[in-house]
């Protein structure tokens, strides 16, 4: 058995119903075997694979908190810690009711590729917990997130592990978690957690970062093809920050998105979001109602409840930016058989392994979310940078470090592929490039 297959066998083994982790795990060990066939000696004997798929710690912790009836409630609360070698852990938080352990281990697995392929200094993180946040109120949010940090203080720190947004996690829980930190620590320590507000030590364009580094990525894709972003329709799914920041930026490139999605269903808007549809979508997210109905109801275009675009409209590219697992095996088949080309994923592994496999065999060109999504973490990265020498760069400054960043990342995956003789597959090259820099990291610091 080669050693790749091994280790797969044994982490299956120590992790049974974690289908999530299991899922990124194949696809990230599937796709390294150049690599690791090259090495095979050094990182056996250095057990870089088995430590790489266990992670450093996996914090769990009760959050209690009390709604506005004043009656109390209990959540889970994760912190998972999983590679530190090139960095303090990053990541997000989530706050979703389907939040589990495999879910946390899986981002978290996946954010040690995609900080590496940042080029910045950071290692892999994640958190969150299954909190709702679907239909509570402002000050039951605050409760809430006051008493998460009430424990994940005491695991983090500026050098040590640097928390953000992700799901349910935006500008205004950021705020309330860095209060309570500050609070409980007693020191302005404002590089703890990224993604903040402007006034306390926030980046300009981290709120737009995951969209536009996005379209920026999918922009050197398409310069790769001989195409451009120009007089291109777009499907997109979700409507929380990520859509918007793409929206946003595809518009300006000369894009057309027409269709958003929400839990109930997806909207069609063939005159394209743009202009104040665009800005409504910020209104959306911060009502808490989780309703992309909402937009159709306002600008009044196609509803279809309980479907996702995939297969109903057609598009030159499809951009998941909603949550993991949204284009099913079903979907793909239903994508190739309307000729879309381009799958830019955005979300989180949002394609099955063997929705992936039939989208490549049958041609269609597949981004690496955990490439396309890296300009969140990047601007993440470069919001610690302006913290740490307590000043602020101007918004122009933020998206040409980010431009930059996104092209880089373009590069280092033609690179790896180059030196493995493959051919263009960004999946692959994505892998490939952000396993050499960790595993190097940990060759360099030893087995601990
Ligand atoms: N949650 C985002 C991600 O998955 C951002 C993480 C961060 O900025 O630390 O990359």
């Amino acid at each position: 058995m080669s050693y790749i297959s091994e280790v797969i066998e044994q982490t299956k083994l120590r992790n049974p119903g974690q289908p999530q982790f299991m899922q990124t795990v194949e696809e990230v060990l599937g796709s390294i075997a150049p690599a690791v066939e090259q090495n095979e000696k050094k990182l056996r004997k250095n057990v870089i694979l088995e430590r790489l798929v266990e992670p450093d710690r996996q914090i769990i912790f009760r959050v209690p908190w009390m709604d506005d009836n004043g009656v109390y409630h209990v959540n889970t609360g994760y912190r998972v810690q999983f590679n530190n070698a090139i960095g303090p852990y990053k990541g997000g938080l989530r706050f979703q009711k389907d939040v589990n352990l495999d879910t946390m281990k899986f981002l978290a697995f996946e954010q040690t590729f995609k900080n590496s392929l940042t080029s910045l200094p950071m290692g892999g993180g994640k958190g969150g917990s299954d909190f709702d946040p679907t239909g509570k109120s402002d000050d039951e949010i605050m409760r809430f997130c006051q008493s998460f940090m009430n424990e994940l203080y005491r695991h983090i720190g500026p050098n040590m592990d640097v928390p953000a947004g992700d799901m349910g996690v935006g500008g205004r829980e950021i705020g309330y978690l860095f209060g309570q930190y500050k609070k409980i620590v007693g020191d302005y320590e404002n590089g703890v957690l990224t993604g903040k507000g402007l006034s306390y030590g926030g980046s300009l364009i981290r709120p737009e970062a995951t969209g536009f580094g996005a379209t920026y990525f999918l922009d050197e894709v398409l310069k790769h093809e001989g195409q451009t972003i120009e007089g291109k329709t777009f499907c997109l799914s979700g409507f929380g920050n990520v859509a918007w920041g793409a929206s946003k930026k595809i518009d300006e490139l000369g894009g057309k998105v027409v269709t958003l999605s929400g839990p109930d269903g997806f909207i069609y808007d063939p005159d394209g979001v743009t202009g104040e549809k665009i800005d409504y979508l910020l209104e959306m997210r911060a009502s808490n109602r989780n309703r992309v109905q909402d937009y159709s109801d306002k600008f009044g275009c196609d509803f279809v409840a309980g479907k996702k675009p995939w297969g109903n409209v057609k598009a030159d590219i499809y951009m998941p930016c909603a949550r993991q697992n949204e284009i099913l095996l079903e979907d793909a088949k239903a994508m190739v058989a309307m000729g879309v080309p381009i799958l830019n994923e955005v979300s989180n592994m949002p394609t099955t392994n063997e929705a992936l496999a039939y989208l490549q065999a049958h041609g269609v060109l597949v981004t690496p979310s955990k490439a396309v999504n890296a300009g969140g973490v990047a601007t993440s990265g470069l919001e610690m940078s302006q913290n740490s020498e307590r000043l602020s760069w101007q918004a122009e400054e933020v998206d040409r470090q980010l431009k930059n960043i996104m092209k880089g990342i373009h590069n280092q995956i033609c690179d790896a592929l180059d030196t493995y003789g493959l051919p263009y597959n960004p999946v692959a090259g994505a892998n490939l490039a952000g396993f050499k820099k960790v595993a190097d990291a940990m060759l360099a610091q030893g087995i601990y």
